[in-house]
């Protein structure tokens, strides 16, 4: 018999296949050539015409694409468990004197910290909100293989505490500029560059105007912390007599490159705003839980794309999948129980925001997203041949119910692996834990009040 050429890269062979539309299909091969999808279908037709040089025999994987954090903040890895249960001001208590404490090197460690554990949690691609340092984060994103878009923190004005993380509108303009500049479609276009907004109480009307300008002029997203603390919303009703999303609204700086987080207090007209102008939400349950519930059903319903995220470990662990879960729940106690409508978040509503809806936040839902032919091969595959599990009526619902991040076997980014049976191929996973708790021993040996 004459063996049959290579003409793929990569092979997953065996496996069940979660579709764009959430059904399940069995017995499948997905093909990968470089960083693309180039067939998906039945093992039997698909195993006789390609030939990879790696293949994976997934019997008894579910095969999805890979999850999408659209808000989370890489350098606060190291603040995990020191957050939880504390009392205000956690921003200028802790957060702020954490973050302006960062050198170079913890910025490197945190980053690398939360990539392994993203990559661990089935996350292939992420949106970090902005924080200092952020070539350090760049550097840790593309050691990992991760998918994700970056920003620095900016932020001109609020009170003496903020201080040491305070720039000048020029200052944070050429700081993110130059991040664009150096690490824009790095990669081989792994990751993107953005501008930011660390939250309206930190930032003044020039900066923001300032920001939009400079988003616009390199074509590339922006984001910001939106409608999260009432205090926010009363600063905004204050000083310009309008909410979050009206007062910026007025600047004239919301579009489809815009993304919200959080976006928890938000009025009817601020919904339709952010309807008008084709703005994308994302929300974060865990960390929002202490603050407040977002109308998702209501902002679903107008057609607002909307994608989930953690918040970064400073609030929660990284997996997608608990967000998911809890998120289930806020809906159902908020809005389900109360009105007697038990369906009001299903599930497979649950997985679009976290993989094709953090896709749109991306602005690549072109790219990824979904799995199908044509699309980058960004995907994971989780081991769904476990009493948890297995049996099941439907395995949409239960990988909401019951998959955890530990399900998660293999990880395939920009059709490279990235993790095989959870064994993290880019990255040295006893070196990094090692340093990230000497980095956080010396980062908290001056105590944070
Ligand atoms: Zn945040």
């Amino acid at each position: 018999m004459i063996p049959k050429t290579e003409n793929a890269s990569l092979l997953i062979k065996n496996c069940t296949l979660l579709t764009s539309d959430f059904q399940l299909v069995h017995d499948q091969t997905i093909v990968v050539n470089d960083n693309r999808l180039i067939a998906l279908g039945d093992t039997s037709a698909l195993s006789a015409a390609y030939s990879a040089k790696v293949t994976v025999d997934a019997k008894g994987k579910l095969a999805m694409p890979g999850l999408i954090d659209s808000h989370t903040h890489t350098s606060q890895q190291l603040l995990r468990g020191r957050i939880t249960d504390e009392l205000p001001m956690i921003w200028t208590r802790i957060m702020v004197p954490y973050e302006s404490r960062l050198q170079e090197k913890d910025v490197r460690i945190s980053s690398q910290l939360s990539c392994l554990e993203m990559i661990k949690s089935g996350t292939t691609s992420f949106i970090d909100a902005g924080g200092q340092h952020m070539s350090q984060t760049a550097e840790a994103v593309l050691e990992s293989g991760l998918r994700a878009v970056l920003s620095c923190s900016t932020m001109d004005s609020g009170p003496e505490i903020v201080s040491a993380m305070k720039q000048s509108i020029e200052e944070n303009i050429s700081r993110n500029r130059q991040l664009f500049n150096e690490y824009q479609g790095a990669g081989e276009g792994r990751l993107n560059v953005w501008f930011s907004l660390r939250s309206l109480l930190s930032c003044t009307p020039e900066l923001i105007e300032k920001v939009f300008e400079a988003a616009n002029d390199c074509a590339t997203g922006m984001q910001a912390h939106m409608n999260e603390y009432t205090n926010e919303i009363n600063y905004c009703l204050e000083h310009y007599q309008m909410r979050p999303y009206e007062y910026l609204d007025t600047l004239g700086v919301l579009n489809d490159h815009f993304l919200g987080a959080h976006s928890i207090f938000m009025s009817a007209n601020e919904m339709d705003i952010v309807k008008e102008r084709h703005c994308h939400i994302v929300h974060c349950p865990v960390s929002n839980s202490g603050k407040g519930v977002p109308n998702t059903p209501h902002l679903l319903q107008k057609g607002i794309p909307v994608s989930l995220g953690t918040d970064g470990a400073g609030h929660t662990g990284l997996s997608l999948f608990e967000q998911m879960r809890v998120f289930k729940s806020l809906m159902r106690a908020s809005y389900g129980a109360p009105y007697g409508d038990p369906v009001i978040m299903p599930s497979s509503s649950l997985l679009k925001m976290a993989t094709f809806g953090g896709a749109k936040a991306m602005l690549q839902d072109d790219q990824i997203g979904t799995l199908e032919v044509g699309k980058k091969a960004d995907f994971i595959l989780i081991d769904i041949d476990q009493p948890h599990i297995q049996p099941t009526h439907n395995l949409v619902n239960t990988l909401i119910e019951a998959v955890s991040a530990k399900d998660v076997t293999h990880s395939v980014v920009d059709g490279r692996l990235l993790m095989k049976d959870r064994q993290v191929l880019t990255m040295d996973e006893e070196k990094i834990m090692y340093d990230s708790k000497l980095a956080m021993e010396s980062l908290f040996s001056h105590a944070i009040r």
